[in-house]
């Protein structure tokens, strides 16, 4: 008996009723269907790859971004092609899930026309992981790059004040009968919800996360986020998220991590900004051999995967094959702070 683990109080979930659960809270607080459903969507997936940070955990953020006074309940996304290699959406000051869905269609049959194309989304609320997006473009034979502003919490390298968002990029690569090679991360040292997370299980933080609001480097979640966060791997994990900021920003049209940080207002909702999601089609790109390519792209990953080392999201799709039948499991404290938020 000395060695039975601790209950863990637990609710098991089919991803039916994750989706369900999602749908309902954020009906409730007053989100149509065209938003409703691409958000309860990416979250379940979330759940289902084992991505609980993006996963449930969001709704209550989700809910406060949607009571917050520049989101627009009415926004419909709205599609235009700027050029023959550019769609644009206007998400409408909505979530940027439904514009991606919108945009879709259209980013890949332009991309089959033209060998790239650029989906460019503008006036979106974003709290979402990227590698949904990039994945169904791999799986569509497309490789793809996505990547996103968020607000200004991260100082560059060599300075102590925040001008950075957290900044994710994330790559896709179509592999022909496997899951695409796929990764996603934050350019920031460590993800925001991470550290926070920490805190709340008073936990330190690893060396190198953040510094505190003097300027100096700090292990303690709480005062790295008062502070400042840091950008991974020093100045080039800082001119990475630099150049997010530019093409998913001003390039676009659109606000910066510090922009968008102002426009809330102190209001803490998701950021609002932009979204830029390249594709490229290796149809067209790649020339006369295909096979080849696909063999030297297949070699490369075998040269990983022989010696011990995993690729990028190898961990995701193993969850993934297990919840697809057994479903989730969720902190009870979360359940209940989902049912008070009216899920069902
Ligand atoms: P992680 O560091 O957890 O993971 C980054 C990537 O690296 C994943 O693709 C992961 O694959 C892969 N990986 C992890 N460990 C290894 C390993 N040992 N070998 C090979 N590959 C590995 O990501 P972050 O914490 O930085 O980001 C988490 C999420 O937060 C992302 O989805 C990002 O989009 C999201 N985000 C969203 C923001 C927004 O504003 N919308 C802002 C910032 C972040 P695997 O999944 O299989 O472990």
């Amino acid at each position: 008996a000395e060695n039975t683990p601790p209950a863990v109080d637990i609710v098991d979930l089919s991803l039916e009723e994750v989706r369900a659960l999602a749908l309902s809270v954020l009906r409730k607080a007053g989100l149509t269907e065209t938003q409703a459903a691409p958000v309860a969507e990416t979250i379940t997936l979330c759940e289902r790859d084992g991505r609980a940070s993006h996963g449930l955990l969001r709704l209550p953020g989700c809910v406060m971004t949607i009571e917050s006074a520049n989101f627009n309940l009415q926004a419909e996304p709205e599609v235009s092609e700027p050029s023959a290699a550019v769609v644009r959406v206007d998400a409408g000051f909505g979530y940027s899930l439904p514009a991606f869905e919108r945009g879709l269609p259209l980013l890949e049959e332009k991309a089959k026309a033209l060998g790239v194309a650029v989906l460019a989304i503008n006036n979106c609320f974003h709290f979402s992981a990227l590698w949904p997006e990039v994945e169904t473009l791999a799986r569509r034979g497309l490789a793809a790059l996505a990547m996103t502003p968020s607000h200004a919490w991260v100082a560059p390298f060599g300075g102590i004040k925040p001008v950075l968002g957290t900044n994710p990029l994330a790559f896709g690569w179509p592999r022909a009968d496997k899951n695409p090679y796929v990764f996603d991360f934050a350019t920031s040292a460590m993800a925001r919800s991470d550290i926070a997370m920490a805190g709340t299980k008073g936990e330190t933080l690893p060396e190198g996360c953040g510094l505190n609001e003097q300027g100096n480097p700090s292990t303690v979640p709480a005062e790295v986020l008062a502070g400042a966060m840091t950008t991974f791997g020093g100045h080039k994990g800082t001119a990475l998220s630099t150049m997010i900021e530019l093409l998913a920003g001003p390039l676009i049209g659109d606000m910066t991590s510090r922009d968008s940080m102002e426009f809330d207002a102190g209001e803490k909702a998701a950021p609002c900004h932009g979204e830029l999601i390249v594709a490229f089609d290796p149809a067209l790109l790649g020339g006369d051999d295909p096979a080849l390519n696909e063999a030297r792209a297949e070699a490369l990953f075998a040269a990983f995967t022989d010696q011990g080392a995993r690729l990028p999201s190898q961990q995701r799709y193993g969850t993934r094959a297990r919840t697809q039948n057994t479903g989730v499991s969720i902190p009870r404290a979360l359940y209940d702070r989902i049912t008070e938020l009216g899920g069902e």
